[in-house]
């Protein structure tokens, strides 16, 4: 199938902010992803006390599932109820700050420290800021990016990693020509150029 029908779609960030307001959250898993659980093996391969990146997090429950493992998880999300709605359900006492390095971000921790998770987009973060990752779980996220920015994002997320870092991608096969996105159709040849 040809995902030429939906290079030019756009989602702002308004539309997803709207998401949430509204409850129109069907990718929200409450019981987690059944890949996730899958793969963890292939993730952790083995190591303790890894530091994890979930890019345009969400409130995914597999966040609080590795800091109970006694991993240190990141997230980014552009919609601070979807950060609050996390701690809030899991009972995470949490505390706010704002971030230095970029203007009208907002970093939201759980007070044993292990959860940190910025409100704002993840073009606004840098290994810098950030630091680098063992590992990445990419579920809606590069196919949520708009089609038009997904080599920034792959770019950003090369630089974000640790030199043996394990990266979980979640993506979705379907005939783009029947389904607008997101998810968006990202067919492994292009998952392939993409990431080199
Ligand atoms: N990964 C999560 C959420 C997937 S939906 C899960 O598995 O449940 C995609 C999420 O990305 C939405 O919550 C949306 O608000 C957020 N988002 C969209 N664009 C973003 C951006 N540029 N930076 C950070 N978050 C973004």
């Amino acid at each position: 199938a040809s995902t030429e029908s939906q290079k030019d779609r756009l989602v702002t960030e308004e539309e997803w902010l709207r998401k949430w307001e509204t409850g129109n959250i069907g990718f929200h898993k409450e019981q987690g992803h059944p890949l996730f659980q899958q793969y963890l093996d292939v993730l952790l391969n083995g190591r303790s006390g890894l530091r994890v990146f979930f890019p345009l997090c969400g409130k995914a429950v597999e966040m609080k599932w590795l800091a109970d493992m006694g991993h240190s998880v990141v997230g980014v999300e552009v919609s601070e109820q979807a950060l609050k709605e996390f701690f809030v359900e899991h009972n995470l006492p949490y505390c706010e700050e704002p971030v230095p390095e970029i203007s009208g971000a907002k970093m939201l921790q759980s007070i044993s420290g292990n959860i940190t998770l910025y409100c704002c987009s993840i073009y606004d973060l840098s290994s810098s800021i950030v630091g680098k990752f063992d590992g990445v779980w990419d579920r809606g996220a590069l196919v949520a990016v708009n089609p038009c920015d997904r080599q920034r994002y792959v770019s950003l997320m090369i630089t974000l990693m640790e030199k043996n870092s394990s990266y979980l991608l979640v993506t979705v096969s379907y005939d783009p020509n029947k389904h607008k996105g997101p998810p968006f159709y990202v067919p492994e040849s292009e998952i392939k150029s993409l990431f080199g």
